[in-house]
């Protein structure tokens, strides 16, 4: 196979830290997959990707450990169950992410992502972007979601019928955090495409290779960057809407006891796990599962459908949730594990800091990042981990750690620097 690396990024694959192994992240619209998708991609696992599946914060699943020459079968084993990866990285716009899929109002904003999610795969017009475009949808601003996308749509009060959207715009973690600011309000959906396509195309010309919206912003301004987009016809534009029966597919749960979640630590699931969970998406959930912010699995019980039962079925495949690390709320992206720009070994950080802490650990929400890209969204955390930096140690290079607490602004900022381990771990204990 000879193909080159940017067209790869495009398809979804990454190289892995280990020389000669492949990533394949499967670009999910929502967080959604089928329980027929998940078996596909349990059994791709089985075969190919030692066992794992890799859940990550923006709803996506990766296989880690494919070689060269399982790229083209595992990418033609997942279209034949419609799963499509284009653009899952590299310059383009991302998995459409929405983090609010138990929220009253739901199945619209299903359905809203959805619609975004496949107007922009695989759309040659927006597969040369500076670098990735994330798009996210949240009931409201409560989780602060909203404001790391480079298109956060918030839902406000319908007029004239139609339904409405905040717009929030530009933001982003990383090496730099920046907020999102509020481009416009109240914009109605059958803008919202347009809309995104104006930002796209003023993004794409005027930005330097590997920078994000956020660069551009900070460049020109912000009110010189809506003054170009709203001055711009094209995002005043309206596409029809054309109800769709498949535009939801979700079952609507009754309660909150018609929610189940299984907890999966640091997103690492199992093969047999991911089946089982699919097996019981299919008697129980309308077949339907969603990968969550949290790297866990959720399910919404179907129309009559017996929470004990589910319960028992999820308890009896592994995800009773008992274990210490599953109780603790702790996002970790898969560091030196498995990633090239990995710095530290998230998950036995994080397996530490559970040990370390017990019972205390989850009164807090954690998430762990193995290098300053901060995939695991430590500033959205209520104690957040950051490995910084590697230093030199007769013993070899070792990381420091940055530790992240909120403070006044919008996002947690360190509090301390260039921790060790050890140092880690006692600051880490004096939170909880
Ligand atoms: S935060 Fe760094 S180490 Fe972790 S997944 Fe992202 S790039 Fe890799």
């Amino acid at each position: 196979m000879s193909i080159a690396k940017q067209n790869l990024r495009l398809e979804g694959i990454y190289p892995q830290r280990q020389p000669e192994f492949f990533m394949q992240r499967v670009k999910l619209p929502a967080g959604i997959i089928s329980s027929q998708q998940a078996l596909q991609v349990a059994e791709i696992a089985e075969r190919s990707a030692r066992g794992l599946v890799h859940l990550t914060t923006r709803g996506s699943m990766e296989l880690h450990w494919l070689r060269q020459d399982d790229l083209i079968p595992v990418a033609t084993q997942l279209a034949a169950v419609g799963l499509v990866n284009r653009g899952a990285c590299g310059g383009a716009v991302r998995g459409v992410v929405c983090g609010s899929l138990a929220a009253a109002g739901a199945p619209a904003l299903e359905a809203l992502a959805r619609k975004i999610h496949r107007h922009f795969t695989g759309n040659p017009r927006f597969e040369a972007l500076p670098k990735k475009f994330k798009v996210g949808i949240e009931a409201d601003t409560s989780s602060g979601r909203h404001l790391i996308q480079d298109v956060g749509l918030i839902p406000v009060p319908a007029e004239e019928g139609r339904a409405r959207f905040d717009v929030w715009t530009a933001g982003g973690l990383g090496r730099e955090p920046t907020p999102g600011f509020l481009l416009a309000q109240g914009v109605a959906e059958e803008r919202l495409l347009p809309l995104i396509e104006t930002i796209l195309r003023l993004y794409q010309p005027n930005t330097p290779p590997g920078k994000r919206l956020k660069h551009l912003v900070r460049e020109i301004g912000q009110d010189e960057f809506r003054r170009r987009v709203l001055d711009d016809p094209a995002a005043h534009e309206e596409l029809p809407t054309v109800a769709s029966l498949t535009a939801s597919v979700l079952p609507v749960p009754a309660s909150e006891a018609h929610r189940l979640e299984a907890r999966v630590f640091a997103g690492e699931l199992g093969c047999a796990g991911l089946a089982a969970l699919a097996e019981i998406a299919d008697r129980h959930c309308g077949g339907m599962l969603m990968i969550t912010g949290e790297q866990n699995v959720a399910m919404h019980l179907a129309d009559g459908g017996d929470p004990a039962l589910a319960l028992d079925a999820l308890g009896k495949a592994g995800f009773a949730g008992e274990e210490p690390s599953d109780r603790v709320r702790f996002r970790i992206c898969p560091g030196n594990h498995e990633c090239i720009a990995g710095l530290a070994a998230t998950r036995e950080v994080a397996r530490s800091v559970i040990e370390r802490l017990g019972v205390q650990g989850e009164r807090l929400s954690w998430a762990i990042s193995g290098c300053p890209n901060c995939c695991a969204q430590p500033q959205l955390a209520q104690a957040g981990i950051v490995a910084s930096r590697l230093v030199k140690e007769p013993s070899g290079r070792t990381p420091r750690f940055d530790l992240y607490r909120p403070g006044a602004g919008p996002f947690a900022e360190p509090v301390q620097q260039g921790l060790t381990l050890d140092a880690l771990l006692e600051a880490c204990a004096a939170l909880a």
